[in-house]
């Protein structure tokens, strides 16, 4: 089907699908409505086949944010050919200041939005590590930062507004429908298109980033807890070249009025003197600012600049999401792949993630720590070694990041979301004749 060769961000997967980019909500009512299938597509920052459609794949685009003085990368483009910032913008987000809470066109990106709330004294009270991602499909995928008391992004959502198989319109809110907010928040898209997000935010604050490194494998282990317990947000990086963690990030929130006093050592380890990238040899420029250099939470919380080109670009990533009691466990396991990932790492990050609500979360009620890869661009060699990377990670109750790429036992997978039918019939009740089912959802949810 024609894609116009539109491809994941990473260039490492075309969609199938036939792309359809509505300039109103009424427009894309009525794509929908026609549609025989049809899928949402975002900014595209997933590594899989989730997007795929076996119809049309819509684009809301056209109907998202763009803060003016913001200028996105060019790697963000919403098609190639595109441009990433300027002429396109839909309706300023709606900040409730009595709640909090802020209501926003649901393909809006996050660096838009986090702009927009900060010239109002407000922040989301957690990132990914990019801030270029759609803020619908960031949600659908349970994308997460890190943090042992942040839970996943969707987490922030109080409401959503769908646009369903038959082109009607429904709105979801934490107060008046509870339990089908959880369902509907990390959907993987089947429910419908999201048009509007609405999200509680928190009173602006600071965050100083410094970075330590390198740690001994053995110390990390043995200090793993007490470390990711240190600040607001910790990270630690290793190629896996050596028995190493070359760097811990430490997003320190900063009380207002004190000045930020990073550890003096973390895990016996010094901060560096100079900016780093999470890939050695990368540019660090491209990051947000380090050295305890206090700034606002969202050009802290995440590691790349949302101007500049996040991560190495050409990569494929992999993650797996492990319960918290085996942590331990799981940087073992992970020391364990350097030899059958040498060549393939470019980096790996390993970060907490508190347990949330939503029914096909990898974290529903369940703290955890993600193990992620950063791997080369290589699709056949990647392909080949993903089974590895399952049998170091599923018996430790590990599931995979939905929009990372990923092999392993379906029915294990299955088994290990307990709401999965409750998920099923909440998608079956909006689209009953399966229309945004696609092969992904098939193979791994159904
Ligand atoms: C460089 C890089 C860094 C990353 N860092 C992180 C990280 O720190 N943490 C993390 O957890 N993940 C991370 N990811 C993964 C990424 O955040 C997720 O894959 C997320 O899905 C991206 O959102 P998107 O808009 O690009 O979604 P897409 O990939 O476009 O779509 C993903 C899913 O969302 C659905 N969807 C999109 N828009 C809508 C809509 N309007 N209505 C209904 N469904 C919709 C799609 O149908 C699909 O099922 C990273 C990815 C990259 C490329």
């Amino acid at each position: 089907m024609d894609t116009n060769g539109m491809t994941t961000w990473a260039g490492n997967h075309t969609y199938t699908g036939t792309v359809a980019r509505p300039t109103t909500l009424d427009e894309a009512a009525d794509v929908v409505a026609r549609a025989r299938k049809v899928r949402a597509v975002g900014s595209r920052h997933s590594f899989n086949d989730i997007v795929d459609s076996e119809g049309l794949l819509v684009s809301l685009d056209a109907l998202a944010y763009r803060h003016p003085a913001l200028h996105l990368h060019d790697s963000d483009a919403p098609d190639p050919g595109e441009p990433a910032s300027g002429a396109r913008r839909g309706p300023e987000p709606e900040l409730d200041d009595a709640t909090g809470r802020v209501r926003v066109s649901a393909a809006t990106r996050y660096a838009d939005l986090v702009l927009f709330l900060q010239e109002r004294g407000r922040a989301l009270p957690n990132l990914a590590s990019l801030p270029h991602i759609g803020i619908a499909g960031a949600l659908a995928t349970a994308t997460h930062g890190s943090g042992v008391r942040n839970p996943v992004l969707a987490s922030a959502a109080t409401g959503l507004e769908l646009l369903t198989a038959d082109g009607a319109t429904h709105r979801l809110d934490r107060d008046a429908d509870g339990e089908a907010l959880d369902g509907a928040t990390v959907s993987l898209g089947a429910l419908g298109l999201v048009t509007a997000v609405t999200l509680q935010t928190v009173p602006a604050f600071d965050v100083a980033q410094t970075v330590y490194g390198p740690v001994p494998v053995g110390d990390a282990l043995d200090g793993f807890d007490e470390a990711s317990d240190l600040a607001y947000s910790v990270s630690l990086f290793t190629t896996l070249r050596e028995d190493v963690f070359d760097t811990v990030w430490l997003k320190q929130a900063v009380e207002p009025g004190r000045e930020p006093a990073a550890p003096a050592q973390v895990l016996g380890a010094p901060p560096l003197g100079a900016k780093a990238h999470p890939i050695p040899g990368v540019d660090p420029e491209n990051c947000t600012d380090q050295l305890g250099v206090p700034g606002p939470a969202g050009d802290r919380l995440p590691h790349f600049h949302a101007e500049h080109l996040p991560s190495a670009g050409a990569e494929i990533q992999c993650e797996y999401l492990v319960p918290r009691e085996n942590a331990r466990a799981a940087l073992t396991a992970l020391a364990g792949l350097r030899e059958p990932l040498a060549g393939l790492v470019q980096v790996c990050e390993v970060r907490s993630v508190a347990a949330d609500t939503a029914w096909l979360s990898p974290m529903h009620r369940q703290d955890c720590v993600g193990v992620h890869f950063t791997l080369v661009r290589d699709v056949a060699r990647v392909t080949a070694v993903l089974p590895v990377i399952d049998a170091a990670f599923a018996p430790l109750g590990g599931r995979p990041h939905w929009g990372k790429v990923f092999r392993t036992d379906p029915a294990r997978l299955r088994s290990l979301y307990p709401r999965r039918s409750d998920a099923l019939e909440l998608a079956r009740s909006y689209d009953p004749a399966e229309k945004f089912i696609n092969d992904f959802l098939r193979r791994w949810v159904v």
